[in-house]
């Protein structure tokens, strides 16, 4: 049996293209399942730009796609992939589920790297891959995979501020796309004063989705104020780092989320940020990936928000394409949040 997929050239620009690709059956330990839908961010595009991405090994193509939402044929139950494998020498942080912080960097990422993504109508995917979702959260958990990214930086932060009492109170998170709102989402859950900064106009789609979890929305970092017990910046613009930085609390925390590719030169006051980093204890981390815990801490956080907030989640997903425009999906405008490619039903 075969079905459609979406698949990508590794290194070749703009090369993504429906094709065939054979389902297999599944073998021991491995599952058959449908795609549901499947969000797009930031990775696919630069995927298909040709800046990133690796085919499995034999293979000339890639099969797009790691923001899953999935349905096991048989049970029915729905289900997120985990984007990431560990490595091949299982590594100490592999061999403990920790694959998010693999050792010696040899993992292999769905639809990323080395392993075929979820932009198919079908496939045979390793039960222990899959993250059980209740049928409830249908309409939103395809956010389940970028928001595990969040749930990590969040749980990163909250260990490192193990080191002292922290009692966070204002959050400020940089950038307002996905990541960055779900962010604001689970920051605002947790109990915080939320500040997001992003360029987008007051009233734009994206400082609406800011308001309706009863977070701030400033389109200049400069009118955030200051003293933030905690930092995400979400855009990978290294500028807002510094100015995130400067912005922290006495023993604040800083994640960092973002990549940007290419080369930016800003001139830093090297000895202040020094001085503000040892003199005021502040710790600056970088964030990537998510273990199954962060994509279970994600499933039940959506659960609370839908009920919290209702239909805000919802909103967060602007578009929607079939999978036979998918490259709609790959370039979006700057009002959208989440794209996302519908499969199937
Ligand atoms: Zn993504
Ligand atoms: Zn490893």
């Amino acid at each position: 049996m075969s079905c459609q997929a979406v698949l990508v050239l590794p290194g070749s620009a703009q090369s993504a293209a429906l094709g065939e690709v054979e389902v297999g059956k599944p073998g021991p330990g491995q599952v058959l399942a449908r795609t549901l839908r499947v969000g797009i961010c930031g990775t696919d595009a630069e995927i298909d730009r040709g800046e990133y991405g690796e085919a499995p090994p034999g293979a000339e193509r890639l099969v797009l796609g790691h923001e899953s939402l999935l349905r096991i044929e048989g049970t029915g139950q729905l289900a997120v992939g985990i984007v990431r494998r560990p490595c091949p020498e299982l590594c100490p942080n592999c061999a403990s589920g920790r694959w998010d912080m693999c050792t010696t960097g040899d993992y292999s990422e769905h639809g990323i790297r080395r392993l075929d993504g979820f932009l198919r109508e079908r496939l045979v995917i390793a039960a222990d891959g899959l993250v059980p979702v209740p049928d409830a959260l249908e309409p939103v958990a395809v956010l389940v995979e970028p928001l595990s990214i969040v749930e990590k930086a969040i749980a990163e932060a909250w260990a490192i501020q193990a080191r002292l009492k922290w009692a966070p109170k204002r959050a400020l998170v940089t950038g307002a796309g996905p990541v960055g709102l779900l962010a604001a989402y689970a920051l605002r859950q947790r109990g915080l004063d939320v500040w997001v900064v992003d360029q987008r106009p007051p009233g734009s789609p994206k400082a609406e989705a800011v308001a309706a979890v009863g977070a701030h929305y400033v389109d200049d970092i400069d009118k955030a104020g200051a003293a933030f017990d905690i930092a995400v910046e979400a855009t990978g613009y290294a500028p807002l780092l510094f100015a995130a930085s400067g912005l922290l609390a006495r023993n604040g925390v800083l994640a960092l989320t973002g990549v940007t590719s290419g080369h930016h030169t800003v001139s830093v006051d090297a000895n202040a940020l020094n001085a503000d980093m040892v003199l005021e204890n502040q710790v600056i981390f970088g964030s990537v990936n998510a273990a199954r815990a962060h994509y279970e801490q994600a499933v039940a956080d959506l659960g609370d928000w839908v009920k919290r907030w209702p239909g805000a989640t919802e909103r967060l997903i602007t578009a929607r394409h079939p999978l036979a425009d998918f490259r709609a999906a790959l370039g979006k405008s700057p009002d959208d949040i989440k794209t996302v490619v519908e499969v199937g039903g």
